[in-house]
């Protein structure tokens, strides 16, 4: 018991702990001082006899405890996956220009809701919609907090209690709880089965239509194909049988792709562009899929449509803030000055040629000395292009564990995400945005391995 009672009292380590107080504050030391002296406690009655450790020891614990609290859990990582808009991994990295307006806009005071003409009260939408009038011809154009609830911002403000025409084969979920049902009816709208799960004809369409209807929906399937016996008519024909029953057609894109996804060898993402072509009076798309911007969801087309649901309630509860309004802007700017696939970062990683990548690895392999340079697979992830992949080459390593050695890649700072497969572990340059860093963590977690 003697131990015990040579403990310091926390009066007396905090005149040790001047480092601690200032770097984590006083009332949190306290803490970390107080729980550490439980801690010890509980400890030495266990042990019976030991010796009361040392003050520095007591310190150090309270200063491990600091930094667990203080550190965020939230934190960059390096996406070596291949895995383009890898949803667990924060989907799209910004570009450097969105960046640095987000940043300006945090730092600062903006004209947010302030019309510099007439220095009175201004419209926070109008930021981004001027620019998405002028790259896509919309009528108007309206920000949100990401597509989810575009959508049932959407279905709410034109659809509540009323009739929404879908084929089956559009039911889908998203994943994370997003299923277009539930959204469906969460939003009140009447969901107006047609078709079959793999069919669905314009015949099905004008049957639906003869009752009074609020919308025609086309929901893109995202995550998932249907082949083989399958059959769905063209959207300019949907468009056509809705506009002469008087009803608006709205399409939820989901990935929000503006250029085409073919032109990379991957198979055509259906774009915003071609839905607007097809005369849709609203489409709805993600700012951070393939769009490659902030969180964000997008909503276009029609004004008189547009405004309805600018004025219902919803709109404010899942309004864009500030910052992912200055981030979407900036994004769509590079699209409208055709520099996307030079400054988009998700742009660029699809761009690049399989060869571009080996020349990557190779340097990687070279830096190293160790590993072997492959033939593998990207895929673009984020629930878009599904069962499709590009052409790549990653460094594999051979080692002992390879689940071990994905752990310490985990454990580095920063925390590198790779994959496996036939028990070596496989780094695909093409997601990589700091070959750097990736060099340094793998040198180490190397030596520390063999
Ligand atoms: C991803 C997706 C959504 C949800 O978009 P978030 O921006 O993740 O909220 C909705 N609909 C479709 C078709 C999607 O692919």
């Amino acid at each position: 018991m003697t131990s015990l009672r040579n403990l310091p009292s926390v009066d007396q380590l905090l005149h040790h702990a001047d480092d601690l107080l200032i770097r984590f504050g006083r009332p949190l030391t306290l803490d970390a001082l107080r729980l550490t002296l439980d801690e010890t406690r509980a400890r030495l009655k266990l042990d019976g006899e030991s010796a009361s450790p040392s003050f520095d020891s007591i310190l150090a614990s309270a200063a491990s405890h600091l930094a667990a609290w203080t550190t965020p859990s939230l934190a960059p990582v390096i996406n070596a996956t291949g895995v383009i808009l890898h949803t667990n991994l924060g989907r799209a990295p910004l570009s450097a220009s969105t960046i640095q307006a987000m940043n300006a806009v945090a730092a600062n005071y903006s004209n947010l809701e302030f019309d510099m003409n007439t220095g009175k009260r201004g419209s926070r939408l109008i930021h981004a919609e001027s620019v998405l009038q002028k790259l896509l011809g919309v009528e108007s154009a309206l920000v949100v907090n990401n597509n989810a609830s575009a959508v049932l911002l959407v279905l709410s403000a034109l659809a509540n209690k009323k009739r929404v025409v879908i084929p089956r084969s559009q039911l889908v979920e998203i994943g994370g709880g997003f299923r277009v049902p539930d959204v469906m009816k969460q939003s009140g709208a009447k969901l107006v089965e047609i078709g079959t799960t793999n069919k669905v004809r314009i015949s099905d369409y004008k049957d639906a239509l003869e009752e009074p209807t609020a919308l025609v929906m086309r929901a893109h399937r995202s995550n998932f194909k249907i082949v083989g016996f399958t059959e769905e008519p063209e959207l300019a024909k949907i468009v056509d049988i809705a506009h002469k029953a008087g009803v608006p057609v709205i399409d939820d894109l989901g990935s929000g792709a503006l250029i085409d996804t073919a032109k990379y060898g991957l198979a055509h993402e259906p774009t915003v562009q071609e839905s607007l072509a097809a005369g849709v009076d609203i489409v709805c798309f993600s700012g951070d899929k393939l769009l490659g911007g902030p969180q964000a969801g997008i909503i276009v087309g029609k004004k008189e449509l547009i405004d309805r649901i600018k004025m219902h309630p919803l709109a404010r509860a899942v309004r864009a803030d500030k910052i992912s309004l200055a981030g979407i802007t900036a994004t769509l700017l590079h699209y409208l000055k055709d520099e996307a696939e030079r400054e988009i970062p998700v742009v660029r990683m699809m761009s690049l040629t399989a060869k571009q990548v080996e020349v990557r690895a190779e340097a990687w392999r070279g830096v190293l000395g160790v590993g072997e340079v492959i033939q593998s697979e990207s895929t673009v992830g984020g629930g878009s292009l599904p069962e499709e992949s590009m052409p790549t080459f990653v460094l594999s390593l051979q080692v002992k564990s390879p689940d071990k050695f994905l752990v310490k890649l985990r454990e580095a700072n920063p925390p590198v995400i790779a994959r496996t497969e036939n028990d070596n572990v496989l780094l695909d340059p093409r997601t990589v945005l700091d070959d750097e860093s990736l060099l340094r963590v793998l040198k180490e977690a190397l030596r520390a391995y063999r």
